[in-house]
């Protein structure tokens, strides 16, 4: 992590919590409006391709305080976990550098559908690190505008998305990215090379 005054850190980690408890606050809209949680209880496939999404300081920041606070033995399965992802996308010429420049996009492909393709932080089917998931995670499932389309998972508000204000996800993540820039830092890290780094520090 990039090292920035005291006093700087607190202050854009108080604008972060602003953020998501906007975030919640637009999704919980949503919500209301649509009458129930629109995701089956028992599906968590959108955590199944994520090893190798790129997350941004603010949000590691966050993920650290909920790493941090799991047991030995759960913080030692979910670095194991990372570990083995990063070996095989290494194996294949992978690094963090080349897999920030898209997304994550091609080195997903590499493990998509097979247990390192899954976010290391997901354990046996639910979110270990929940109240401190990253931004894409409180907000997918719901109708959101990225920016170029009104985009929603294809299991959700199934031709019904366009019914609804969509979480404004493009501002956020914009906003999201100015406070990692805040703290001196422009690069995003892939989940699994920052999940290693956030148990190591
Ligand atoms: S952080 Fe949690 S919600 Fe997000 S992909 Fe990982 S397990 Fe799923
Ligand atoms: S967003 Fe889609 S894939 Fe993810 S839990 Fe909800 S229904 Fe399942």
């Amino acid at each position: 992590m990039e090292t920035q005054p005291e006093h700087v850190i607190e202050h854009v980690m108080k604008a972060y919590q602003e953020l998501v408890a906007e975030i919640d606050q637009d999704v919980k809209r949503i919500r209301e409006e649509y009458g129930r949680v629109p995701c089956p209880t028992d599906c968590f496939q959108c955590c199944l391709n994520t090893s190798t999404i790129p997350i941004g300081e603010v949000e590691a920041r966050d993920l650290k305080i909920a790493l941090d606070a799991l047991p030995k033995q759960i913080r030692e399965h979910i670095r194991q976990k990372a570990q083995r992802t990063i070996k095989i996308l290494e194996a294949e010429g992978y690094t963090p550098e080349n897999m920030v420049k898209d997304s994550g996009m091609e080195a997903i492909e590499v493990v998509k559908g097979k247990t390192f393709g899954e976010c290391p932080m997901l354990i046996g089917g639910v979110c270990s690190v929940y109240e401190h998931r990253p931004v894409i995670c409180r907000v997918w499932g719901y109708p959101i505008d990225n920016g170029k389309e009104l985009a929603c998972c294809k299991k959700t508000f199934i031709g019904q998305h366009k019914n609804y204000k969509p979480v404004k996800y493009a501002d956020y993540w914009q906003r999201c990215k100015k406070l990692s820039e805040a703290l001196g830092a422009v690069q995003k890290t892939p989940n699994c090379y920052l999940v290693i780094q956030l148990l190591s520090d």
